[in-house]
């Protein structure tokens, strides 16, 4: 990609971001559309000093990662209605100084699913309470699905299945639940936890649609399973795709190369020559 001095210039904030995908994602959609911009990784350690140097440099859009999704919206001037809800930003559209904030990872949750099946209406059983199962269980309210959580730490669960309206389940009575859609929204399968499993497999066959956001590896046990137990499955790799499909299109307002950026996800995961 050519740097000139007309560049408009992006990246990711957290700390640490080098092990990001995102600066391959997002080089190869820019390159891919020949737009002039450029994305970078910023370690960032002090959130407010971050964000006067994004406004005082020009910076057009950031994504912020672990551990500063929260910390940023203290210093916003504007948020999205379903970040503000979810209490995460993951997102920052600059203009002008003036820093947007919002939540593209119940975006990309949500296009995943819909893929398979309509989510209104649709009964989700969600494991996990952490922020990734915070993001996704608000999206899902706002596509006007209903849900179940099932976690591990009962405070967290009935902290956040209370947030949500919607009931609380041990983990480990997760099997009793049925549904349309089956999310699995914690660490397990995750390597090198990858040997095991959220939900013991004979429940699996309770749901149409199972849906792993751990992308490391692609095919967790738990979409083995699910396969094995005749469910349509997605991988992690979709929610990660679309949630960087949507920050492509709120900072360029033009539709994002999915394929592309996709390839770019499977090379940097190593599934490529
Ligand atoms: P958090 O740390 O916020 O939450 C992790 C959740 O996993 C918690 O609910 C935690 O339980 C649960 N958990 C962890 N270990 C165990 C265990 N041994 N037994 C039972 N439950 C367990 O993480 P995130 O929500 O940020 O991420 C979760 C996973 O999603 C990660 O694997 C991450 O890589 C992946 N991810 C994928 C994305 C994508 O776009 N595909 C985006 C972001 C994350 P408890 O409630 O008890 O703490």
């Amino acid at each position: 990609m050519a740097i000139n001095g007309a560049t408009e210039l992006y990246g990711i904030m957290g700390n640490p971001v080098s092990h990001s995908l995102s600066p391959a994602m997002h080089n190869s959609a820019f390159a891919a559309l020949g737009l002039n911009k450029a994305y970078l990784p910023f370690v960032v350690q002090d959130v407010a000093q971050a964000m006067t140097g994004f406004r005082a440099l020009g910076i057009k859009g950031v994504s912020v990662t672990i551990p500063h999704k929260q910390a940023v919206m203290q210093y916003l001037d504007s948020i999205d209605p379903v970040a503000e809800k979810i209490g995460a930003v993951n997102t920052l559209l600059i203009d002008q100084g003036a820093i947007h904030g919002a939540n593209t990872d119940w975006l990309g949750a949500n296009r995943a699913l819909s893929e398979k099946i309509p989510l209104k209406g649709a009964s989700v059983l969600l494991l996990g309470a952490g922020g990734s199962a915070r993001a996704i269980g608000f999206g899902l309210l706002e596509a006007g699905a209903s849900i179940t959580i099932a976690s591990r730490t009962p405070e967290k669960g009935q902290g956040l299945a209370a947030l949500l309206g919607c009931p609380w389940l041990p983990l480990a009575d997760a099997a009793g639940a049925t549904g349309n859609i089956l999310v699995n929204a914690t660490s397990l399968g995750m390597a090198p936890q990858q040997e095991q499993l959220p939900i013991v497999s004979e429940a699996l066959i309770n749901f149409k649609v199972v849906m792993d956001i751990v992308y490391a590896p692609l095919e967790t046990r738990l979409l083995q399973a699910a396969k094995q137990a005749g469910c349509q499955t997605i991988d992690g790799l979709a929610m990660l795709l679309y949630q960087g499909a949507a920050q492509f299109e709120l900072w360029t307002g033009r539709q994002a190369p999915v394929a592309v950026m996709r390839q770019s996800l499977l090379t940097s995961l190593g599934y490529n020559p």
